[in-house]
């Protein structure tokens, strides 16, 4: 995959290739860009900088219904849902190929809307959508149906069919691909889409869908609505011609899209939520200085606001000092907050005015609540016209306190020591989240045994956040059911029937 790299160009290139940038900003209904129907729209605003980047369509109830119509006319024309599967493979191929094409301006579109380094969006976004569409194209034709055993004046089969409409809900982190984890195995298994992006993110979805008609994608199959959460969000979650709601969010807007459901038609739901993960480093380490680093990486990437982030860092009593140490001297020089679109730049601004307060608002609170900090804590100088937080660490943290058990969502880490396995176990799994856990040890008893008792979806031993494709990637507890990635995300937006033929 050839997306380019960041450094391609300079910090003024960057700059000037964004000022020439002219987003889309209208809704995408059955093939065309349209405006609400309400006329509305809503500011999108670049968190480095402060300003309005663009005005955005406010789609509502209205608009949501066009595209579940068109959604649901495209869907029982059969056009997508009964296209042949190598041909459907083929468009999912050529799309995830127009994204590759078009890497740089959706590092740009997804940097200037949320304030993620333009590097960032060319490492890691951009050829995690490329990759997310190639994967489920490739099983397009890989589910079969089944003929079942029966008795000698029967036949029985199984159908494998798409839901229907499905409608996806995603949030602001990684708009691009948490958009592509949603969309891609929807549109694979032949059902057709309404995405309602993030209002803080609303931008790329625009070119995604715009380029999926470039790549042969039927009208109406693919549909985005921007608005708010409580407009059209919730109007799509309520209507009842929707057969799935795929989100990705918080836990409390995750638990409304249970509740819309059962107000509404029984959709199926999935929910993808957040995270506190512990990082469990044991005395028997291997490399301190490489769990050190994934340490570091793991909570400061993405400017912390990652479901996944390494929030919680378990660390055995007997090397704390050592850790704490090495993770300071590290910090110095990994994460620096700068601006987004220089391509050296790791951290970038939090997402809103909003998350910076919230942000440094949990410090605050564990400030207040006994715990050290360790460095960090505040805005960064000179960028305070943008919404950064510092890296920061704390130290002296108990798990009860509310750093240890809210999802900041931002560079905030906090350190709780441990005096054996057991107590490190407990610690883990005293938390309402449950996605991913990572076990630092050179003792496979102990790994293997922790991999089994801690309470979460994913399990990193020696490693962290890396994966593949085929794995699946979901929570336990209140994080979350259902699963991204994975031939099992496939199969669940699909639903089998059952023919049973007498012989006579
Ligand atoms: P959020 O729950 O506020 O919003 C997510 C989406 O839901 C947005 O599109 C938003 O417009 C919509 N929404 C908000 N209120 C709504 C309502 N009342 N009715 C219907 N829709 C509504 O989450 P966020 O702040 O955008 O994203 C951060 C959260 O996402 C964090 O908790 C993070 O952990 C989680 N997340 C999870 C994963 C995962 O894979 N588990 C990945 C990325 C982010």
């Amino acid at each position: 995959m050839n997306v380019g790299v960041a450094s391609a160009f300079d910090t003024t290139a960057w700059h000037d290739r964004a000022s020439g940038l002219k987003p889309e900003t209208r809704l995408f209904i059955d093939g065309e860009f349209v405006d609400a129907k309400a006329g509305g729209r809503f500011e999108s605003t670049n968190p480095a900088t402060g300003e309005v980047l663009a005005e955005v369509s406010r789609g509502t109830g209205e608009d949501i219904d066009a595209a579940v119509a068109a959604a649901r006319k495209a869907f029982k024309s059969g056009v997508w849902s009964r296209m042949a599967p190598r041909d459907r493979m083929e468009v999912l191929y050529k799309y995830a190929g127009l994204i590759e094409a078009h890497a740089s301006e959706f590092a740009l579109l997804d940097s200037l809307d949320m304030g993620k380094p333009v590097s960032d969006m060319l490492n890691i976004d951009v050829p995690g959508a490329v990759i997310t569409f190639q994967y489920f194209a490739e099983t397009i034709d890989k589910i079969d149906g089944q003929v079942t055993n029966t008795e000698a004046a029967a036949f029985h089969y199984i159908l494998r069919e798409p839901l229907g409409v499905v409608g996806c809900v995603v949030p602001w982190n990684y708009p691009l691909m948490m958009a592509a984890w949603k969309v891609a195995p929807a549109l694979a298994a032949g059902n057709t889409v309404v995405l309602k992006p993030a209002e803080q993110s609303p931008l790329s979805a625009l070119l995604m869908a715009k380029l999926f008609t470039e790549a042969g994608g039927p009208p109406g199959v693919f549909n985005v609505v921007n608005g708010l959460g409580e407009e059209a969000g919730k109007a799509l979650g309520l209507h009842m011609d929707v057969d799935k709601i795929a989100f990705t969010g918080s836990i409390e807007v995750g638990k409304l899209m249970m509740v819309y459901a059962g107000q509404s038609n029984k959709k199926r739901v999935t929910t993808e939520c957040g995270g506190k993960t512990p990082q469990i480093i044991m005395a028997d380490v291997e490399n301190l200085d490489t769990a050190v680093q994934y340490a570091v990486g793991g909570i400061f990437s993405n400017q912390g606001e990652v479901c996944n982030a390494g929030s919680r860092l378990l660390v055995h009593a007997s090397i704390h000092d050592e850790f704490v140490e090495k993770f300071k001297e590290l910090s110095k020089t990994a994460y620096i907050p700068g601006d987004p679109l220089d391509p050296k730049t790791t951290m970038g601004p939090l997402v809103t005015r909003d998350q910076q307060e919230r942000v440094l608002g949990y410090i605050e609170a564990g400030k207040q609540e006994g715990a050290k900090i360790a460095f960090g804590g505040g805005v960064p100088e000179g960028l305070e016209a943008g919404c950064y937080v510092s890296p920061t660490l704390f130290t002296g943290v108990e798990n009860k306190m509310k750093i240890a058990q809210e999802e900041i969502f931002g560079p905030v880490g906090a350190v709780i020591p441990f005096t054996d396995a057991g107590e490190a176990v407990a610690i883990a799994n005293d938390s309402i989240y449950g996605l991913t856990a990572a076990i630092w040890t050179t003792d496979l008893n102990t790994a293997h045994k922790m991999a089994r008792d801690i309470e979460a979806g994913v399990i990193w031993v020696n490693c962290f956040d890396h994966g593949d494709m085929t794995q699946p990637w979901g929570g336990y507890k209140q994080s979350g059911f259902g699963r991204d990635k994975c031939f099992e995300t496939m199969l669940a937006h699909t639903q089998t029937k059952s023919v049973w033929i007498h012989l006579g």
